[in-house]
């Protein structure tokens, strides 16, 4: 279980020697292989040239030769110093031998043969034996030498592959450490940021290779990202917790002032008291709308398409209640089916009309489309409000923002809404934009895939 996790430069060390041995074995096989063909060869040429020129100088009355010219003539082809035999046997069956060939010979008979090839008391032979006009011709050579030059070859062939793989070692291990490099510094890198020991939020991106290069570089994006949310994390708790203190402080001095007043000054009390309504209504709203916010980032199932067309006349006509002289012009099919929870569409379509009844003066005319374009689902909501100035387009959907003209015209809110919207449509993979309408106000578009 506790078995210890290898490094990349000792598991490419290990691969690399490995490659290298089993490479050097195959080379040495192949020259073993090679070598042994061609002392095989080598002796089967030699014997075929003496049985070819035996033959070729047996004359028609070598029949009537005793067996020492037989001798000095079969000597005649052997090389002097080797050990080297011929035994000939007459079509009249006669079996002649060259010098001391006969025991040789009767050697040879008794061990094994490979092949033609015999290995018998530190020497090895080749025999070969062949029929020529009648005669039977056989040859024994003595391959020692070449046996034993190969083999020599062959043994200082092994020492210098046992020196190259043991000078091989440090060679490999270094080039290893090299290739492991970009990941060893990434992993320190990684190590440094986890543990908080350096300042630096990103980790080393090397040139090469291209795949730990890649690697790297995301792994930059989503520190960068996971940076990114964890301060807007903390944006959003102060942001929230501000949110929050103001209408609070607010409650808590009027009630200090109806302690402190309220029985001398009684007619306060009636005031002060519908400033804590007031306020703490305020809390209500946007402790809901983060609730809201929490809920509308969870994650949906697989959910059964609902008509969206009831959803949009309701929620229109709960708005012109809300707002009496404002009008609702709706445009859709009769009916409209998208996979989508009827709370999540129902608070996207009550913010953005409630956005544009609020940022509207009197007898505001708003116009909701509904659609199916292409696979999508279009929601837009049209208004000839306040509008929002062209460099606030992406800020309005980020949480508590909102813009001067609201605030400084005293128009009720929490700068949550649109962030809720924005969350919902991110769940089903849709899209939110906004854009300027004519002559003024804006139009809130909202893509859902159906
Ligand atoms: P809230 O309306 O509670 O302030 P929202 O998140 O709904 O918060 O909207 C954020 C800001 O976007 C608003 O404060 C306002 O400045 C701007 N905004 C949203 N909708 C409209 C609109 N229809 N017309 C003009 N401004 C808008």
């Amino acid at each position: 279980m506790n078995k210890k996790i290898r490094t990349t430069s000792q598991q490419l060390t290990q691969l690399f020697l490995t490659l290298f041995i089993i490479i050097l074995f195959l080379v040495n096989l192949a020259f073993a292989g090679i070598s042994t063909a061609f002392i095989y060869n080598n002796a089967h040429e030699q014997a075929e040239e003496v049985i070819d020129t035996v033959s070729d100088n047996i004359g028609g009355h070598d029949e009537h030769k005793n067996k020492k010219e037989w001798k000095l003539f079969l000597n005649a082809y052997l090389a002097r110093q080797s050990n080297d035999a011929i035994s000939l046997k007459t079509p009249k069956g006669k079996t002649v031998y060259s010098e001391d060939g006969e025991e040789l010979f009767e050697k040879v008979k008794n061990h094994r043969n490979y092949n033609n090839v015999v290995f018998m008391e530190n020497s090895v032979y080749y025999l070969r034996t062949a029929n020529e006009d009648g005669y039977r011709i056989s040859v024994i050579l003595n391959v020692d030498d070449l046996f034993t030059l190969i083999t020599h070859l062959l043994l200082a062939i092994i020492i210098l592959n046992l020196i190259a793989i043991i000078c091989s070692i440090p060679l490999i291990k270094r080039f290893s450490r090299k290739w492991s490099q970009p990941l060893e510094k990434i992993d320190q890198d990684i190590e440094a940021i986890e543990h908080q020991t350096t300042a630096k939020k990103k980790v080393f991106v090397p040139k090469q290779p291209a795949e730990i290069h890649h690697l790297a570089q995301s792994f930059n994006k989503l520190l960068e990202y996971q940076d990114k949310a964890i301060q807007r994390e903390q944006q959003f708790v102060t942001d929230a917790s501000h949110e929050l203190k103001t209408p609070l402080a607010a409650i808590r001095g009027h009630i200090n002032l109806i302690k402190r007043r309220g029985k001398e000054h009684p007619e306060i009390v009636a005031k002060s008291l519908q400033y804590i309504d007031s306020e703490s209504s305020r809390m209500e709203i946007l402790v809901n709308e983060l609730l809201e916010l929490g809920r509308a980032k969870k994650q949906h199932q697989s959910i059964d398409p609902i008509d969206l067309v009831p959803i949009v006349q309701k929620e229109s006509e709960i708005l012109e209640q809300e707002y009496d002289t404002c009008s609702v012009y709706i445009s859709s099919p009769i009916k409209l089916f998208c996979p989508i929870e009827i709370k999540d569409f129902r608070l996207i379509v009550h913010n953005l009309l409630d956005n544009a009844a609020k940022y509207s003066q009197d007898n505001a005319k708003i116009k909701v489309e509904l659609q199916k374009d292409n696979g999508y689902l279009i929601l837009r909501v049209k208004d000839q409000g306040i509008g929002i100035r062209k460099e606030n387009y992406d800020k309005i959907f980020d949480r508590f923002y909102r813009e001067d003209q609201a605030h400084s015209s005293q128009i009720k809110g929490t700068g949550i809404g649109l962030a809720i919207v924005k969350d919902i449509v991110t769940k089903y993979h849709g899209k939110i934009s906004v854009s300027a309408n004519t002559p003024k106000g804006v139009i809130f578009e909202i893509k859902l895939p159906l």
